[in-house]
């Protein structure tokens, strides 16, 4: 029978994993016990659907039996044919083996195999010949496949009398480094399975030596016993109280192939019209694939112990998709199809309940444990903002109190109902400017100005930043108020009347500015909010400049500019040496009206529609 040969790229992964020395080798059990577990788990999900087939979930066992040299792991699960084998084991995941290499080669952590789903390899760590037989369900050959790593794989026919699988793994000789023969004692297999497998839901049966006083007799004998190795409780269904931080990692880390921490373990329970229990948690790093059509937000659905869904995304709203979990309630029937569950009462009652849990979880994050909350900020903020934003703000109760901007006088992170609660005695809005970078904000004049007022600022730097503001429109009763676009609103009614006459003393200066600039803004104004900056563009009503820049990256078609108005300080020394200039000197005059246009669009993080003409003019007003 010739060699088959493994696919290129999988040879070398395999390479790469054989001739490694990982601290973790041990995980390879977990690894074929959890797909002796899928595998039977396929089988019970066939048999739901298929009269045909009569299998009894409870008969069904996994199997380890040490011998001389190897460990054979047997399952009585949906088994492989030949096609099967070869298309399974002679292919290293297609899709997602050249990422693990890549994350192999910089990483140590041997946890991350999961990731990839190339856990059946891992048993080349500690083999060095791994042979399986399996005779699939329903046919009458079984197959066997045998490889001793790197120079490919054979398959012959072969004999089993049921279905199922049995992975033999011949182990590898001990060195002085490694005693791969643990791996045959009793001791040791019951412990990794405790440690790795102990929720799986069949039984992981191993046949143990025990001794026993003789009858009628000081002597001891020993004698064997078949006995159950795992728990077989889901941890979901344990009291919180018996799980340890640990079992929560582990469980998370193998269920969800994130070898980072998770920020917060979720687990509660609900009675009442409906049922559950629930595992959840919050990741600490979103996953590299979060931010792409790949990843697919959900919760995996139980019922009663059993897997019915995968990723149920009807669970988890989108403003919390980052939530990973369990979700396992016995009021839902197990052959529950697709279509039904999106009308499902009780699965929209569920989903209620752990949004609510979610929020209140990392509301308490934000109130006892900032430090955390921000690390968990840092990845997921734009999903909450987005979160107030979705839906014309359908989500806002759940979300609003959960974002954070940066406070100009706090210089950090800070909440809405944080800046409210510090809003200084007379403070009517919130404050809040939109730009790329939080300095040039920071030197923004009315900034400046709220600032010399004891008023806070909230410096909005991400994109989607400022929808939230919009959608929003007000927070605890207080308006928000777009610094850079609208008017303060610090005036008294005196005080607003002096600015209007203001205007009418100058009224020619406003319209010589005007007829000069006509090109460039449509209106020309003064205002009381510029503190010691002469000039300031604002928006004309409607879209700040920072959307319109927005709408101009996302699609330059439908952009259109927005109206700019130029606002001068009557009171600044530029401003009143332009009104001299106007009656001594009109083409200096002009030239000043160009040049503090120019500043004030610079301020604004506008373009200058010619620069070189901007260069020129400031070289000439120098000579
Ligand atoms: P993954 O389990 O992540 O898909 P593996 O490398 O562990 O990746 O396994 C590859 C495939 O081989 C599995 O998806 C499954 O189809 C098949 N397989 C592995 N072990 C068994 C088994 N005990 N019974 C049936 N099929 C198996």
């Amino acid at each position: 029978m010739a060699k088959k040969q493994f696919k290129a790229e999988s040879k070398r992964l395999l390479d790469l994993m054989i001739n490694s020395i990982y601290t973790h080798q041990e995980i390879f059990l977990r690894e074929i016990i959890s797909n002796a577990s899928d595998a039977m788990d396929k089988l019970a999900y066939t048999a739901l659907t298929d009269d045909k087939i009569s299998i009894d979930r409870d008969q069904m066992t996994i199997t380890l039996t040490p011998g001389q040299d190897s460990l054979t792991v047997s399952d009585m699960g949906i088994g492989m044919n030949k096609e099967e084998m070869e298309e399974n084991l002679g292919t290293i995941c297609k899709s997602g083996s050249l990422g693990f290499k890549q994350a192999m080669e910089k990483s140590e952590d041997i946890d991350i195999i999961g990731q990839f789903g190339v856990g059946f390899y891992a048993a080349f760590m500690v083999a060095s010949n791994v042979t399986v037989i399996s005779k699939k369900y329903g046919e009458d050959t079984a197959w066997q496949w045998t490889s001793n790593g790197a120079d490919g794989y054979t398959i012959t026919e072969a004999h089993r009398d049921h279905p199922g699988t049995d992975i033999v793994m011949t182990l590898k000789a001990d060195t002085e480094d490694e005693k791969y023969s643990r791996f045959l004692e009793e001791y040791e297999l019951r412990n990794l399975v405790k440690k790795y497998s102990d929720y799986i839901r069949y039984p992981i049966r191993m046949e143990v030596t025990k001794s026993r006083k003789k009858e009628d007799s000081e002597e001891y004998e020993s004698y064997t016993e078949w006995e159950t190795l795992n728990s077989m409780i889901p941890l979901w269904n344990k009291a919180k109280k018996d799980v340890t931080e640990e079992e929560y990692e582990g469980f998370y880390r193998e269920k969800f192939y994130d070898f980072h921490k998770p920020l917060r373990t979720v687990h509660f329970s609900a009675e009442g019209t409906v049922s559950f229990k629930a595992l959840l948690y919050i990741p600490g790093k979103a996953p590299y694939d979060f931010n792409t059509q790949e990843y697919k937000r959900g919760l995996q659905l139980y019922s009663s112990g059993v897997m019915i869904m995968e990723s149920c995304e009807e669970l988890i709203p989108e403003h919390f998709r980052f939530v990973r979990g369990v979700v396992d309630s016995q009021d839902l029937s197990l052959n529950i199809s697709r279509e039904m569950l999106q009308h499902n009462r009780q699965l929209t009652v569920i989903a209620k309940n752990i949004e609510k849990k979610i929020k209140a979880e990392l509301t308490s994050m934000l109130e006892n444990d900032r430090e955390k909350y921000e690390e968990f900020y840092a990845a997921f903020s734009r999903q909450l903002k987005y979160g107030v934003v979705a839906d014309y703000g359908a989500h806002k109760q759940a979300t609003q109190d959960l974002v954070l901007f940066t406070s100009r006088k706090e210089k950090k992170l800070i909440s809405l109902k944080e800046y409210v609660a510090a809003m200084a005695e007379g403070q009517e809005k919130i404050y809040y400017v939109c730009g790329q970078s939080a300095d040039r904000l920071a030197a923004l004049p009315q900034v400046k100005t709220l600032e010399n007022k004891g008023y806070d600022v909230l410096l909005m730097t991400d994109e989607v930043d400022e929808f939230v503001p919009q959608t929003l429109m007000t927070y605890a009763e207080k308006q928000f108020c777009n610094a850079a676009t609208e008017d303060l609103g610090l005036q008294t009614e005196d005080e607003k009347k002096a600015l209007e006459e203001k205007a009418e003393e100058l009224k020619g200066l406003l319209t010589f500015v005007q007829d000069t600039l006509k090109d460039s803004v449509k209106e020309v104004r003064i205002s009381a909010d510029l503190g010691d900056a002469p000039v300031a563009m604002r928006p004309g009503v409607g879209m700040s400049f920072e959307m319109e820049k927005y709408m101009k990256r996302m699609n330059p078609e439908f952009a259109f500019p927005v109206d700019r108005i130029l606002e001068l300080n009557p009171e600044h020394p530029a401003v009143k040496a332009m009104e001299k200039a106007m009656v001594s000197d009109t083409q200096k005059a002009k030239d000043y009206a160009n040049l503090l246009c120019a500043q004030a669009q610079l301020m604004a993080e506008l373009p200058l529609e010619d620069p070189a003409a901007y260069t020129a003019l400031v070289c000439k007003l120098m000579n």
